[in-house]
């Protein structure tokens, strides 16, 4: 996520009318996740306190196809697309299902304020823009580690499976610097799952839900994202004579205060936000700077409404500046499409989903404002996306409070962010039952 926006609200759960029968391979699975489960909570920590930003997860990269090469699967795919790697599993039977698991591997430019033993003090000196402050304050680390964690145990029951488990870890999800490319696109570009195709991905995101608790929503569960870039070009000048010169940083003011006003043009049905999170100034005390750069971020739940807003946004941009004399110029990157569930999976995967964590821990949800670009898997080869709560949080009237006594609700990408340990066994066992059901037939859309 870039990534969990709020989860503030739940609207109950589609009970399903059946079961899934428990298998000796889940029994069998189930057990090996269970000793697993120090050796899992060890890695997070290891990856926790050693983060690296997006497109610089050289040492991560290597912790990970170490583990993958020591379980012997067929294949380890290294370097694909920067840090990104893909490890290949062909079941002991024959089968042409293939699912795709994937777990998200970077880390945020945030300083990590969590009083844990395993808190991250690195910082990054050479990223652009930097130096920045590193920490995995959106939870990439437990994501890679459940990967690594079901790596292992579905190794473990090879000789059972009938067709191929693809294990997914992707770099740069929050976003590459700008003027380099990384994340799902670029993973995919690089076919790093053409071979063979998934006809399943499976991905889910760490956040402030109850502790265990799995959360879904058929449509849109994450928003369509774009980053915003306006430069506005003045004229610099000494500060004591502003009319001899064009100042750009009203004009920045301007366009952050008028763009909140954007939303009464689009349906208030459909979700949206605009937020400028990064300002450059090229000013001093007693110099008007030449330009301004205005750095933010678009999302959309209903992604046809991306286009119009982009189109207010920079029409506003342009003129605002122009009413003061400067320029602006405005472009939109990285775009990255909506998490979209669509109901069939939903449906099909109901019944594993509460086979893992009971009928009573399934909830659907609102849809939020955050995004994943696990959508350019699950849009092109189908699948599911779920969130997994791991904070210490209960359901209350329908919202989500803080348990008394403890830690708290901490939003993802804020530096007090958490996750407890002891929901990583759930996040394995959601990997494990959902590759296992999908190659045995369990789990399919046709
Ligand atoms: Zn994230
Ligand atoms: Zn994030």
């Amino acid at each position: 996520m870039s990534c969990v926006g709020h989860v503030e609200s739940v609207c109950g759960h589609i009970v399903s009318s059946e079961t899934r029968p428990a298998t000796d391979l889940h029994q069998l699975i189930d057990q090996r996740i269970e000793e697993l489960a120090d050796q899992v909570i060890e890695w997070r920590h290891h990856l926790h306190a050693h983060p690296e930003l997006s497109n610089r997860e050289v040492n991560t990269a290597r912790f990970i196809a170490e583990h993958l090469h020591s379980l012997g699967l067929d294949e380890v795919r290294t370097s694909i697309a920067g840090h990104g790697i893909v490890g290949v599993l062909h079941g002991g039977k024959p089968g042409d299902q293939v699912i795709a698991l994937r777990a998200d591997i970077d880390a945020l430019p945030v300083k990590e304020l969590v009083d844990i033993d395993f808190a991250s003090t690195v910082v990054d000196d050479d990223y652009p823009g930097g130096p920045f402050p590193v920490a995995h304050a959106c939870g990439h680390d437990c994501h890679t580690a459940m990967l690594m964690g079901a790596a292992d145990a579905l190794v473990s029951v090879r000789e059972h499976l009938a067709g191929t488990i693809l294990f997914v870890f992707q770099p740069a999800e929050e976003g590459p610097p700008l003027g380099e490319t990384g994340g799902a696109a670029a993973m995919d570009d690089a076919q790093a799952l053409a071979n063979p195709m998934p006809t399943m991905v499976f991905g889910m995101h760490v956040g402030p839900l109850p502790n265990g608790v799995v959360a879904y929503r058929i449509g849109n569960q994450y928003a369509a994202s774009v980053i915003v870039r306006i430069v506005i070009t003045g004229q610099q000048v000494h500060g004591s004579t502003p009319w001899m010169g064009k100042d750009p940083l009203p004009v920045a003011a301007e366009i952050i205060s008028a763009s909140a006003q954007i939303y009464r043009q689009v349906p208030a049905y459909n979700p949206v936000t605009i937020s400028f999170g990064h300002i450059e100034d090229q000013g001093r005390f007693n110099i008007i700077g030449e330009t301004v750069t205005l750095l933010g971020t678009v999302r959309c739940s209903v992604e046809s409404d991306m286009g119009d807003i982009c189109q207010r946004l920079q029409q506003l941009a342009s003129h605002l500046a122009q009413a003061q004399g400067c320029v602006a110029e405005t472009e939109f990157l990285q775009h990255v499409p909506a998490v979209h569930n669509e109901a069939k999976w939903v449906h099909a995967a109901i019944p594993t989903l509460e086979s893992v964590v009971g009928s009573q821990n399934l909830v659907q949800t609102a849809p939020t404002l955050g995004y994943d670009d696990v959508s350019v898997f699950v849009n092109r080869y189908g699948g599911l996306y779920v969130l997994l709560g791991v904070q210490d949080a209960e359901f209350k009237d329908g919202a989500i409070v803080p348990i008394p006594g403890g830690r708290g609700i901490s939003y993802n990408h804020n530096p007090h962010f958490y996750a407890n340990d002891d929901a990583l066994q759930t996040g394995v066992r959601l990997h494990a039952h959902i590759a296992i059901d999908h190659l045995m037939g369990n789990l399919r859309t046709e």
